[in-house]
């Protein structure tokens, strides 16, 4: 996955954000820049990326066992999301988290006001973007591309606009 990319398709069909081949493309550049690191084992694979290869081989069985038993206590994962990482050869990126979209936040009203706890909204106080509540709670629609950024920039725009015109 790059960003918001799928490589397949669709459930109903739909053609997928990012053709394998431009993936290829983009982790063949990735691997000679060194950014992704391919061992034939996961002690190899923890020396290439600076890691230590003790945590690294726990880490990668405990993953294994979760898949084995088809259920993960750890990151509460459905089964069919689980997979073994068995076969080499293996690869590897140092990489972080992001925040990509919240499913909770701070309620709003169609005017965009952060609302109380009892459902009021609270005078001069507005929220857009990842701070403001509940978009994405149900579904993270990836069909529809860009919702997340232009939801965002579509929602502060109307309160810059509902405030220019106060
Ligand atoms: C890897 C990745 C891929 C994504 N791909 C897509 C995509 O393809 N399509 C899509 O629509 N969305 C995508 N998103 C989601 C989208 O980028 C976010 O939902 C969107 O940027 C949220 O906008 P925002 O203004 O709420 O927050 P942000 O863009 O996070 O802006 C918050 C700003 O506040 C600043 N800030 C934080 N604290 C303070 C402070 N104390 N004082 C002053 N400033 C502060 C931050 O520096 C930042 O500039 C992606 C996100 C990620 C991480």
């Amino acid at each position: 996955m790059h960003g918001c990319s799928r490589l397949f398709p669709f459930d109903n069909g739909a053609a997928p954000n990012n053709g394998i081949e431009v993936v290829e493309q983009m982790n063949a550049g990735l691997m000679e820049s060194g950014f992704i690191q391919q061992a034939d084992t996961i002690e190899e694979l923890a020396e290439k990326l600076g890691l230590p290869a003790d945590a690294l081989v726990a880490t990668v069985e405990r993953n294994n066992e979760n898949y084995d038993n088809q259920e993960d206590p750890d990151f509460n994962k459905e089964p069919f999301r689980l997979s073994p990482v068995r076969k080499a050869p293996f690869y590897g990126i140092r990489n972080t988290g992001m925040l990509l979209a919240t499913i909770d936040g701070i309620n709003i009203n169609s005017s965009m006001q952060a609302l109380r706890e009892d459902g009021t909204p609270i005078e001069g106080l507005y929220v857009t973007g990842n701070d403001s509540g509940a978009f994405f709670s149900g579904t993270y629609p990836n069909l529809v591309t860009g919702l997340a950024c232009g939801r965002t920039m579509t929602f502060g725009r109307m309160v810059a606009k509902q405030l220019a015109a106060q």
